[in-house]
């Protein structure tokens, strides 16, 4: 089953097309097992884990099976948390905006009318966290009707956080036609429950379950007294010299004082909590995953499923009480062939903690020395110095796709009365334009963006700027800025 290619999935030019500029050269294991079950319209139950490339995975398949001209959505995604929900429809753009594929996301704490908006508009794909999906059902926003896929991603997670009911409620209203697939890192009872009652003679597909190794990850920990943890904290980070880290607490509250207390002493830090507000989590997010800070100070909420390339280093400033934790937490480091160290904190309430994670890893963390005061009085100012250099930004994975799509800004939207047909109309005339080279319109009330395909771009953006109009009026485009 080895070594299989993207191009031996029978996928469709435009879906090759994107996987290739984003950078994936082969399916990994889970995409060379569901791919092909999933494009054969089969329920499958997947056990795998964040980083295994499962995303896509299911991504893949709903992009090829779109049909492009139904304007309601044809797949619902189903994520625990909101950070995932972004990251999740955002793989979806990716990988189908050759092909024009339109995703949106919905999720709590973001207001409802730009959701509804964004709803109205073509969309093929929803993704959504269940509270705000069952929300948009019930009021309407979201028509059920053409949905063909079901997907529901985390479920385990789902379990945990206690969205299973809300999940159920949103499946009881689907079309009982249709192709359900379930992706979690564990199979409980209540998952097989809920799989018996909700699929159809399911496929089980289990991608062989990476243990958490010594060989990517080096687990070590250190007994200091609850006192002495944040001055251990510091050393620590002067010790490892981290390029990039993420330093788990269990509480908001111990968040926000881990964070204000490094930044007031010289270690800028960002953080990351449920109780902030949704944009300034994916704000910290987003900046944190391009490399524009070192630092995120966080709870669980940044542990699952969260990609973020490149993480040096985690610490476990509070160790994790469920060990399932422990293995998502140092799951963000390590990736994609990288060494990464998980350091842990344990004090002497701890210890039966540390021993269930220890037992369910099959191995025990190093028990390291702590660091003399001699030590890292001789290495702290190499890492001032770094942690006062600007970071190099990480490559967005979706540049290079980019580049095949030029996004063009036209002052003029549904204030207007402006449709999609009518850009497509003027974009048309444009001399040597085809419909193949027309990609997404998103159309807002005062503006609208248009994605031209095939080096196209500028053509376009001469033609509207000079003589064409759009329903009879003159527009000012100019080449979108993100
Ligand atoms: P996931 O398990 O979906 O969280 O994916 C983990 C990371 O792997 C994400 O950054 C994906 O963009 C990336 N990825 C997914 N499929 C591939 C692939 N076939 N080759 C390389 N990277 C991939």
């Amino acid at each position: 089953m080895n070594n299989l290619s993207f191009e031996e999935l029978n996928l469709s030019g435009q879906i090759l097309e994107a996987v290739h500029k984003l950078g994936y050269r082969n399916p990994s294991k889970v995409q060379q097992q569901v791919i092909p079950k999933a494009m054969e319209n089969k329920d499958i139950i997947v056990k795998s884990q964040t980083g295994s490339g499962k995303t896509a995975s299911f991504a893949i398949p709903l992009c090829e099976s779109i049909d492009i001209e139904e304007r309601d959505p044809q797949a619902l995604v189903l994520t625990p948390t909101r950070e995932l929900c972004v990251q999740v429809k955002d793989e979806i753009a990716n990988i189908g905006r050759l092909k024009r594929v339109r995703a949106a996301a919905v999720f709590g704490k973001q207001p409802f009318s730009d959701q509804v908006r964004e709803l109205k508009q073509r969309t093929h794909i929803v993704v959504g966290t269940p509270g705000r999906t069952l929300d948009h059902i019930e009021r309407g926003s979201i028509v059920l009707d053409k949905i063909k896929y079901l997907v529901i991603d985390e479920a385990d997670e789902m379990l945990n956080m206690g969205f299973i009911d809300q999940v159920e409620d949103v499946i009881k209203k689907l079309p009982k036609n249709r192709v359900t697939m379930l992706f979690s890192a564990t199979i409980s009872e209540e998952i097989d429950k809920l799989c018996g009652k909700h699929m159809k003679d399911p496929m089980k597909i289990e991608v062989n379950p990476e243990r958490i190794t010594t060989e990517r990850i080096k687990h070590i920990c250190y007994k200091v007294g609850y006192e002495y943890k944040f001055n251990l904290l510091k050393d620590i980070l002067i010790l490892e010299n981290i390029d990039s880290s993420i330093i788990f607490c269990s509480t908001k509250e111990n968040v926000d004082e881990v964070s204000s207390k490094l930044n007031a002493q010289g270690f800028p830090c960002d953080k990351l909590h449920g109780g902030m507000m949704q944009k300034d989590r994916l704000d910290v997010m987003n900046a944190f995953k391009r490399g524009k800070f070192r630092i995120l100070v966080a709870t669980d909420v940044a542990a699952r499923g969260i990609d973020v390339q490149d993480v040096s280093h985690i610490i476990n400033y509070d160790i994790p009480m469920e060990k399932e934790s422990y293995v998502h937490r140092t799951g963000r480091t390590g990736r994609a062939g990288k060494q990464g160290k998980a350091i842990t904190f344990v004090n002497n309430y701890d210890n039966r903690f540390l021993l269930q994670i220890e037992e369910y890893l099959g191995f025990n963390l190093e028990r390291e020395e702590i660091p003399s005061k001699d030590l890292v009085i001789s290495l702290k100012k190499d890492f001032l110095d770094k942690l006062n250099t600007k970071p190099v930004l990480k490559k967005d994975k979706s540049s290079e796709l980019n580049k095949q799509v030029y996004k063009i800004y036209i002052n003029a939207g549904k204030k207007k009365k402006i449709r999609p047909g009518d850009i497509v109309g003027a974009i048309l005339s444009v001399e040597g334009l085809t419909s193949d080279d027309i990609g997404i319109i998103d159309i807002q009330d005062g503006f609208s963006y248009i994605d031209i395909l095939n080096g196209k771009g500028s053509k376009v953006l001469d033609g509207l700027n000079t003589d064409i109009t759009i329903k009879g009026k003159s527009v000012k485009a100019q080449r979108a800025k993100k």
